[in-house]
């Protein structure tokens, strides 16, 4: 068996009831593809109203997740809240997290750690700016990262892998086709050497940045990409034509 192609929404700081109900409803009545695995990710405060109108077989994930169980840390949440409210996944290490909130590859691995030990799916995010791709630093960079949660967590089978290029996040500057590739075939090189090699075989790596409707067909034919995490377009109608890349 192949690996399961996988759609994943990141609402980011965007939404209101109103237009998380319409997403919702949206994806309810669409005709998706049965054989993609499909999670959205709206900001926390609408979690449970996507949970609780969302209709079964799609699931629900954070955008983050604090590494401690409980306590005096305000503002955060907990795997274990999550996981009460019906919510399976978690986005983690995302590079606005990363650059803006200065989020360090310990820290994600920590909380990588945290969100699989207690039973959650992970989206672990990694990627490069302009500049390390110019320096040609890509796979390093993308690596370093993953590295810091390998040596932390070893088993891989409940994290997918999302590949976003920081340069093409939200800026409609997509990757490449080639482009992609060529770092997705490098990231499941590095998972069998440094994981194993049922990670290499098993675990799906996203794409990410400035997917849409018009580019993800091409995208989807690649054989090391497994599925999309969309940002922008996910808010759009078109996130079931996304879904539907495949068929
Ligand atoms: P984008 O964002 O699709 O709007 O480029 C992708 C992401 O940051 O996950």
């Amino acid at each position: 068996m192949g690996r399961q192609f996988f759609v994943g929404g990141n609402f980011k700081m965007n939404g209101n009831i109103k237009t998380i109900r319409d997403i919702v409803h949206n994806i309810n009545q669409a005709k998706l593809d049965p054989n993609v695995e499909v999670v959205i990710a709206p900001p926390s405060l609408y979690l449970l109203l996507a949970r609780e109108h969302l209709r079964k077989g799609i699931e629900v994930a954070a955008q983050n997740v604090y590494d401690k169980p409980n306590g005096a840390f305000t503002g955060e949440i907990s795997v274990d809240q999550l996981k009460e409210s019906g919510i399976t996944w978690t986005i983690l290490g995302h590079s606005e997290r990363r650059v803006i909130l200065q989020e360090d590859d310990q820290f994600v691995a920590s909380k990588t750690k945290a969100a699989i030990d207690g039973g959650l799916g992970v989206i672990l995010c990694c990627g490069e700016s302009l500049e390390q791709r110019e320096a040609n630093k890509t796979i390093e960079v993308v690596t370093t990262q993953l590295k810091a949660v390998a040596d932390k967590v070893k088993d891989w089978s409940k994290i997918v892998v999302a590949y976003e290029p920081i340069w093409a996040i939200g800026t409609g500057k997509v990757a490449t086709t080639e482009q992609a590739q060529e770092v997705h075939a490098a990231i499941r090189e590095w998972l069998k050497k440094e994981v194993s090699p049922e990670a290499a075989e098993n675990t799906r790596i996203l794409y990410g940045g400035s997917v849409t409707e018009k580019n993800c067909g091409d995208l989807a034919k690649q054989p090391d990409i497994d599925g999309f995490l969309v940002g922008g377009a996910s808010l759009k109608p078109a996130f079931v034509d996304i879904i539907n890349a495949k068929s």
